[in-house]
């Protein structure tokens, strides 16, 4: 046998990225593929340090690179090539290194299509979409959802100057009907919704809060999801859940944008239940 003590490199940059768990799942879905070569990095890298730190998945021949918080819209510039939607986010969550040759992706969006094809066995065409949040989350949910044959998307945000950028977004990239509305005190939703998007950071542990929302205004079966990983069941899913909603947790989504990424680097299918066991498992300990 070969000899080759050289391992593939992979990881994330971030600042803070210390409680980041994304390595838990990674680790655990390349072990699965029996890919023992393979290394998943939690790495910090400040703000200043990021021009470099991407210049170094070149000398280290890195396979390929997560970003998140601060990173995911400074990376553009040191990129060689970005996906079409990734450029219309304007935001990259996902690197890979293709012979030196840096190719900027987001899969942040495409975890949640995959998840609500999957997990929810919904195929969105056709639907009338409520999102709450305007952040790089939605706006990476909204450009997948726009480009997937829904009926409209109404954008309901706190701040009008962030929700409003992201309709004039969406109106200008794609031919979806698109509607914002402020977001002040208690919301009632619109009466013809099919699926509701929680995409705002509420609920994300240890923060045990729900948006204010009338929630007799969601009509049963309607399908509520939420882009919260940790708790998987927030307590938005839960009051969904009680008037009658079917619901979507936002651990899928975080496993199928790993997932994604995982076959990038590698070419291989991803392994989605050793992946998924690895985070659940660390939420329930740690959640
Ligand atoms: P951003 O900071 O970019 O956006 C946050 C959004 O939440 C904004 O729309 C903000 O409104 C809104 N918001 C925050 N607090 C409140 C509040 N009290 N009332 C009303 N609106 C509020 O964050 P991201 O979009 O990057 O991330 C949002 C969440 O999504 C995070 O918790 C993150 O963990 C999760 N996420 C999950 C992923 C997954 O794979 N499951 C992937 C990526 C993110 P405003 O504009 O008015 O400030």
């Amino acid at each position: 046998m070969k000899i080759d003590f050289v391992p593939n490199l992979t990881g994330v940059f971030g600042s803070p990225v210390a409680e980041n768990p994304t390595v838990l799942m990674m680790e655990a879905g390349y072990k699965a593929l029996g890919l023992d070569n393979w290394k998943y990095l939690t790495l910090e890298v400040p703000p200043e340090n990021l021009k470099e730190a991407i210049s170094s998945l070149r000398t280290f021949n890195m396979k390929g690179i997560h970003l998140t918080i601060p990173h995911k819209v400074s990376v553009l510039e040191y990129l060689d090539e970005i996906s079409s939607t990734a450029k219309t986010m304007g935001a990259v969550n996902t690197v890979m290194n293709i012979d030196g040759k840096l190719v900027g992706e987001n899969t942040d969006g495409k975890g949640f299509m995959e998840s609500l094809k999957k997990d929810a066995k919904v195929n969105p065409a056709g639907k009338n979409i409520v999102i709450l949040g305007a952040g790089g989350a939605a706006r990476a949910i909204c450009v997948e959802l726009a480009f997937a044959n829904v009926d409209s998307i109404t954008i309901i945000n706190r701040s009008t100057k962030r929700g409003e950028e992201l309709a004039q977004l969406l109106f200008e990239s794609s031919n979806v009907t698109v509607d914002f509305l402020p977001w002040d005190n208690l919301l009632s939703l619109p009466s013809d919704v099919d699926i509701l998007v929680q995409a705002t950071s509420i609920g994300l542990y240890p923060n045990k809060e729900k948006p204010s929302i009338n929630y007799d205004s969601l009509k049963p079966g309607i399908l509520a999801c939420d882009v919260i990983p940790n708790p998987p069941q927030t307590e938005f899913l839960q009051e969904a859940n009680s008037v009658g909603a079917k619901t979507l947790d936002g651990l899928g989504m975080l496993v199928y944008q790993g997932a994604l990424a995982l076959t990038m680097w590698t070419g291989k299918e991803a392994p989605i239940k050793e992946m998924k066991e690895a985070l659940s498992g660390f939420f329930a300990r740690n959640g």
